[in-house]
């Protein structure tokens, strides 16, 4: 694993209302389906040769930010469909999004999920840290994987390599991995 289980948790259970964000997209067509409000978390460990985004490696970059800010922002727009929380690496900030994607979900909008860590790498890290858990029971697509560019393919769905698998999770649990050349994804919010 590229970044110990001990410095997960001491991010996670580092809650409090902020979030260090890259920066926000308040409506996006390239990361999920529908209008998205995407949240691009700042700090990553996992340094995948050819990442597109390396200004979002440093955990102590970008800035700081409420929830509630981007509660409210989001609140702002009817239109969208959900948030996407990409990175970065969201997982890394997992209990504070834990508690922005509960807020999302109570307007009836989806949440999708980037991380470079695989579903079974991350259902190992739940197991020391309740944030981690808690954001997987409330995502209804995780893309998972880091980006290998040996696997580099600009031609599939809202992913950079055939790694790279999009996932629909039901209470943190996988309900279905898509195939992976699918051209079209549509997110139903399971009660
Ligand atoms: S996980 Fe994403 S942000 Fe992190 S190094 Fe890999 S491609 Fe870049």
């Amino acid at each position: 694993m590229p970044r110990s289980v001990k410095s997960m948790t001491e991010l996670n259970t580092a809650y409090n209302n902020e979030l260090r964000i890259a920066g926000i997209v308040e409506e996006s067509i390239v990361d999920g389906p529908g209008i998205r409000f995407t949240v691009f978390t700042q700090g990553c460990p996992h340094n995948c040769v050819g990442c597109h985004n390396p200004q979002t490696h440093d955990f102590n970059g970008g800035r700081l930010t409420s929830i509630d800010e981007i509660f409210a922002q989001f609140k702002k727009n009817s239109l969208l469909s959900g948030a996407t929380f990409s990175g970065g690496e969201p997982f890394c900030q997992a209990a504070v999004l834990y508690e922005l994607g509960k807020r999302i979900k109570s307007l009836n909008k989806n949440i999708m999920v980037y991380s470079g860590y695989t579903y079974e790498q991350l259902k190992e890290l739940s197991n020391e840290d309740t944030g981690i858990k808690n954001l997987l029971s409330i995502s209804d697509i995780l893309i998972d994987g880091r980006f290998e560019e040996a696997e580099r393919d600009l031609s599939l769905l809202y992913r950079g390599s055939r790694n790279q698998r999009i996932i629909k999770l039901k209470n943190g649990e996988i309900a279905e991995i898509y195939p992976s050349d699918i051209e079209h994804l549509d997110i139903r919010v399971e009660s």
